[in-house]
């Protein structure tokens, strides 16, 4: 399946809250959206991995998102070696998205960085028809995104995308206090 813009973040709720009105809006407008998690942020102060799945599930589900997974990469410990380049590559090359949205490359949190740099390498890496990623038997086909930082500064003004960022983060917003009041 086709995904035409794919976001990645270090932990959930990263993409969430740099690109939740974007992925709404273009999925809004008939486009395939997705979000990978590279980790399932354990590392956390609050909450629990399982709490963050089922967060991630539910904001997946309002953000109109047809995929969602999780890499598994150890929270704190996000690197960009080759293996963890790799596996990004994969995952590019399953989806074939036109766009890749990805963390800012200076932030507070040092994953956020080295998930910034593994994930633009990756984009350019997916590209090389030399490195040969196999699905079974079938070929993964090269694949060469257009990467773009999130919760960096705007450089977009477009009213429409912060209308649907200020709605969307109400919606999950909204669901997380549902949670919170059933549990
Ligand atoms: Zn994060």
């Amino acid at each position: 399946m086709k995904i035409n813009v794919l976001a990645f973040g270090a932990h959930p709720d990263d993409v969430e809250l740099g690109a939740g009105g974007i992925l709404a809006t273009h999925a809004m407008r008939g486009l395939t959206t997705g979000i990978v998690d590279l980790s399932r942020g354990e590392m956390g102060t609050r909450g629990t991995p399982e709490l963050r799945d089922e967060e991630a599930k539910d904001a997946a589900a309002i953000l109109g998102c047809s995929v969602r997974l999780n890499l598994e990469m150890p929270d704190g410990r996000i690197d960009y070696s080759h293996e963890s380049q790799l596996q990004v590559v994969r995952v590019l090359r399953k989806y074939q998205p036109d766009i890749v949205l990805m963390n800012a490359p200076t932030d507070r949190h040092p994953d956020h960085g080295r998930a910034s740099r593994l994930v633009e390498e990756a984009c350019f890496l997916s590209g090389l028809h030399k490195i040969v990623i196999k699905d079974g038997d079938t070929v993964l086909e090269p694949s060469a995104p257009l990467p773009c930082w999130i919760n960096t500064k705007p450089i977009n003004s477009n009213a429409t995308i912060r209308y649907a960022t200020i709605n969307t983060s109400c919606n999950i917003l909204a669901s997380l206090i549902c949670r919170l009041a059933n549990s």
